[in-house]
C-alpha cells in the first residue's frame, strides 16, 4: 500500500485543495446544532424572564394588597408625628411598623396625609400621586420598568380616610436576576456549542465512513487494476450498502473486462505467431538459396500470401468481434424482417457451394421482425453455414429453418458431419477454441466465428447453442425475440421524430 493510499481519508486536509466533504458536514452540522441551541437558550431566557416579572408582580401585589390591609386597621389619619417619635401610642409604631416591615433596598414605600401631602417615605422618590389603585401597575421611568400602585386607606373602624399609600418597587432586582441569568446561559451556550462541535464531527465522520471506505478501495485499485480488494460494505441497509454494492458489482465487471482484454491481447499474438513464423520461414529459405530456384520461389511466395490473407482475415475478425460489442446501443432501431434475410443468404450459399444440398424451411413463417441489423443477421447465418460447409463429411446435405413461436423466432442450421463431443460443445463459443486446431487451420479457421455469432446474438438480446452427435452432425439454434407491431410503430415514430430533428 501507497503512503498516499495510507493517508488516504475524506477527512484531510490537502493542500490546495477545497475542503474535504466530513469537514464541510461536520461545520455545518455544528453550527446548525450551535444556532439551534442558541434559539433554545434565548427562548428559555425570555419565557425565564416573563415567568420571574410574572411571579415578582403577584407576590409584590400580595405585599400591597397586605399592607393596605394593615394600615386600613387603624382609627386617626395619618400624622407626620407618627414618625417622629417610635415610643408614643400603639397606632403610630403599628404604621411606623408596617412601612418598615414592607419596604426593603428594593421596593419604596410612601405615605400620605388625607390632603395629600407626603408625610413619610422609606427612599426618597420622586413621583406624583396619581389615580387611586390596589393594583400594581409597570410604568417605564427613564427607559426603567418600575412597578408602581397608589392607594387611599379608609379605616376600617369608622370609614373615614386615614391617607394614601404608595408602592415602588425598583427595577434592579430584575435587573441583578436578569446578569444572574444571563451569566447562567452564557456557560450553558459553551458547553453546547462544545458538544455541537463534537457532536458535528461525530456525525459526519460516522455517516461518511463508507465513503472513505470506497475512496480507500479506489485507491488501492489504482495502482493494480485486478486487485481483488472490494469495497467493505456497511452493515446498515442503507444507499451506503448500495453503493458499496454497485461499486463491487463495477469493480468485478471492470476486472473481467481487464481480464478479458489481456487474455484477448494474448490469444490474438499466439495466433498470429504460426503465421508470421511460417512468412519468416520462407523469406529466410528464399533468402538463402532460392532466390534463384524458381520453384521454391513460387512456392515461398504464394505459401506467404496464403498465410498473410489468414492474418488479414484473423484481424477482419477481431474487428468484427470487438464492434458486435455494443451492437445494442449502436443499432437500437434496426429492423430486420428474418425470412427473406434466410432466404438471400440460402440462396448465396446455393450458388457459392453447389455440390452441396441446401435446404430451407420457412413456409410457416411469414414477415417476422426482429431488432437486428440486417447485415448482422446475414453474418451469423453466414458462419453457421461456413461452419456446416466446412465440418461436413460424406454427406453434402445441410437443413436451414425459420419457426416462430408467440413472441420467439428461432433459425436452426443442421448439417450431418463430424458433430462434437459433449465437451466441445461447451467450448465452441471461446474466443480461439478449435476442436482440432490443425484440421481445422487446414480449413481456414481461426476460431473466431463462433464467437462472433455469440456475441452479436447475445446483443440483440437472443440466445445461441447446439445440439451435436460426435460423427453424426450439428444443430445450431440462434433464438430471438420477435418485434410486436406496437415495437414497430413506436420505433418508426422514433426514426421519423429523429429524422424530422435531422431534417431542421
Ligand atoms: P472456426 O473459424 O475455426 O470454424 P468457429 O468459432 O466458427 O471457428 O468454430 C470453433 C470450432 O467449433 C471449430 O474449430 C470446430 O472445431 C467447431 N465447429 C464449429 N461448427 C461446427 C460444426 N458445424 N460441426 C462440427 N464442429 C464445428
Amino acid at each position: 500500500m501507497s503512503s498516499e493510499t495510507k493517508s488516504s481519508s475524506v477527512f484531510t486536509f490537502k493542500k490546495d485543495q477545497p475542503l474535504s466533504l466530513k469537514w464541510k458536514w461536520g461545520i455545518f452540522l455544528s453550527l446548525a446544532m450551535i444556532m439551534l441551541s442558541f434559539i433554545s437558550l434565548l427562548i428559555y431566557r425570555q419565557l425565564t424572564i416573563q415567568m420571574y416579572d410574572e411571579q415578582s408582580k403577584e407576590s409584590h401585589q400580595m405585599q400591597f394588597e397586605f399592607l393596605i390591609k394593615g394600615l386600613s386597621d387603624q382609627d386617626q389619619p395619618f400624622q407626620a408625628q407618627q414618625f417622629l417619635d417610635q415610643n408614643e401610642q400603639d397606632s403610630e409604631t403599628k404604621v411606623k411598623f408596617l412601612i418598615d416591615h414592607y419596604s426593603n433596598d428594593q421596593t419604596i414605600i410612601r405615605l400620605y396625609s388625607p390632603e395629600q401631602k407626603l408625610l413619610n417615605e422609606s427612599q426618597h422618590f420622586q413621583y406624583p400621586i396619581g389615580s387611586s389603585s390596589k393594583e400594581l401597575e409597570r410604568q417605564n421611568i427613564k427607559g426603567k420598568n418600575y412597578l408602581i400602585g397608589s392607594s387611599r386607606i379608609s379605616s376600617r373602624i369608622n370609614q373615614e380616610l386615614l391617607g394614601i399609600v404608595q408602592y415602588i418597587v425598583l427595577p434592579e432586582a430584575k435587573v441583578a436576576y436578569v446578569q444572574k441569568l444571563n451569566y447562567f446561559l452564557i456557560r450553558c451556550f459553551l458547553i453546547t456549542t462544545l458538544i455541537s462541535i463534537l457532536c458535528g464531527f461525530l456525525i459526519a465522520h460516522y455517516f461518511l465512513r463508507p465513503l472513505t471506505y470506497v475512496i480507500n478501495t479506489l485507491d488501492l485499485l489504482e495502482g493494480d487494476t485486478l486487485s481483488q480488494v472490494r469495497v467493505v460494505r456497511p452493515r446498515t441497509n442503507d444507499e451506503w450498502s448500495d453503493l458499496s454494492l454497485h461499486v463491487n458489482k463495477l469493480l468485478d465487471k471492470i476486472e473481467l473486462y481487464v481480464k478479458g482484454q489481456k487474455q484477448f491481447v494474448e490469444d490474438v499474438s499466439h495466433e498470429l505467431r504460426t503465421p508470421v513464423a511460417i512468412v519468416e520461414g520462407h523469406l529466410k529459405m528464399l533468402n538463402r538459396w532460392g532466390k534463384e530456384d524458381q520453384q521454391v520461389l513460387d512456392e515461398s511466395i504464394s505459401a506467404s500470401l496464403q498465410e498473410i490473407t489468414r492474418m488479414k482475415e484473423l484481424v477482419q475478425e477481431m474487428l468484427d468481434l470487438s464492434r458486435a460489442d455494443h451492437v445494442d446501443v449502436d443499432y437500437k432501431d434496426e429492423v430486420t424482417e428474418i425470412t427473406t434475410a434466410a432466404s438471400l443468404v440460402h440462396h448465396n450459399f446455393e450458388i457459392l457451394y453447389p455440390n452441396f444440398h441446401f435446404y430451407l424451411d420457412n413456409e410457416k413463417s411469414k414477415n417476422v421482425y426482429v431488432n437486428i441489423y440486417h447485415h448482422h443477421f446475414e453474418q451469423i447465418l453466414v458462419i453457421l453455414l461456413d461452419n456446416a460447409v466446412k465440418y461436413s463429411t460424406d454427406r453434402p446435405e445441410i437443413h436451414i429453418s425459420v419457426s416462430q413461436t408467440m413472441n420467439k423466432v428461432e433459425i436452426a442450421v443442421q448439417d450431418f458431419g463430424e458433430g462434437m463431443t459433449a465437451e466441445d460443445k461447451e467450448r465452441v463459443f471461446s474466443r480461439f477454441y478449435r476442436v482440432d486446431k490443425a484440421r481445422a487451420r487446414a480449413k481456414g479457421g481461426n476460431g473466431l466465428g463462433l464467437s462472433i455469432a455469440k456475441q452479436l446474438v447475445e446483443g440483440y438480446h437472443g440466445k445461441i447453442r447446439v445440439e451435436s452427435v460426435y460423427q453424426r452432425g450439428s444443430i445450431f439454434y440462434v433464438e430471438f425475440p420477435i418485434l410486436t407491431d406496437q415495437h414497430l410503430i413506436y420505433k418508426s415514430e422514433r426514426i421519423a421524430k429523429e429524422l424530422a430533428k435531422e431534417e431542421k
